[in-house]
């Protein structure tokens, strides 16, 4: 059930004494529980969640039947199969209890990180900037906080706008585990993924050999999209694809080996997409 969430201006009686408490399995469910005593009388409780990404506040109805002075136990279980959330997005969830007279009593919101924690993250940070990864050996934090800091200037000298603070940078240990964990999310992978509105960025970084490389190609990538949203702001939905993609594509340090004999290519057999059809969709 999707609803706006109701206001309750009502001081919450200390009686209800309210203990809530969140669990989640990555992918899967995620709990939210909610003890409370039922005193003044209670007839429902309705649970909000919501993050950047839901266009209207996720809401559950509980009904609540017990004797004045009870333990109530509430509890409902979120299906993130049905109702997926993007990995480390920012939950904010809270419980209004409506009384037998009608009163609302909104409870404090609470917020609640959805790591994957499917891995064990290391992190460094420096500037603003977080860089969590997962591979044993090469410092892949040092090495993705240098391509962020070395591509920035470049990058902000033509899209006139600051990083989210904090960036979180999130390397996967691999492309099959970043494609998974996006899967679960409801989502698409490309080669990586930027979430401009949690100023998160997730990408692989499989292969120590060819990390260095791989994420100077595409760090500047998405640092990119996350620039050109909060500089277009609202009118980043109307952004063409191909000027978005474009920019993305040309801020990367290490050119894709492969464009140019696709465009020669296509050149060659007269396939090249015209430009209004790149406006809304783009080929992967
Ligand atoms: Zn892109």
């Amino acid at each position: 059930m999707w609803a706006t969430p109701a206001l309750a201006q009502t001081a919450v009686p200390a009686t209800l004494s309210p203990e809530g408490e969140v669990a989640y399995a990555f992918g899967q469910q995620m709990t939210f529980s909610l003890q409370v005593r039922n005193e003044p009388l209670l007839q429902s409780a309705v649970l909000f969640v919501s993050t950047p990404q839901f266009e209207n506040t996720y809401s559950h109805q509980l009904p609540i039947e017990a004797g004045k002075g009870d333990l109530i136990n509430l509890r409902h279980e979120l299906d993130l199969t049905a109702v997926p959330l993007q990995p480390f997005t920012l939950v904010t969830y809270w419980w209004v209890l409506e009384a037998a007279d009608g009163t609302l009593y909104e409870l404090p919101h609470a917020n609640l990180e959805y790591a994957d924690d499917q891995f064990v993250w290391k992190e460094t940070a420096q500037a603003g900037v977080e860089i969590y990864w997962v591979a044993d050996g090469l410092d892949l934090g040092q090495v993705a906080l240098d391509v962020v800091l070395e591509s920035l200037p470049r990058i902000q000298s033509v899209v006139q706008a600051d990083l989210p603070n904090p960036l979180s940078i999130y390397l996967y240990p691999s492309a099959s585990d970043l494609r998974a964990a996006l899967r679960l999310s409801g989502q698409d992978w490309v080669a990586g993924h930027a979430s401009p509105e949690l100023g998160v960025v997730l990408l692989p970084a499989e292969n120590p050999r060819t990390a260095v490389v791989d994420l100077r190609r595409r760090i500047p990538h998405e640092l990119s999209h996350l620039l050109v949203y909060r500089a277009a702001g609202t009118g980043y939905a109307n952004m063409p694809r191909w000027f978005d993609e474009g920019l993305a594509t040309l801020f990367e340090s290490v050119p894709n080996p492969n464009y140019e004999p696709a465009l020669q290519d296509a050149l060659a057999s007269d396939q090249i997409i015209p430009f209004e059809e790149l406006c809304v969709s783009f080929p992967r």
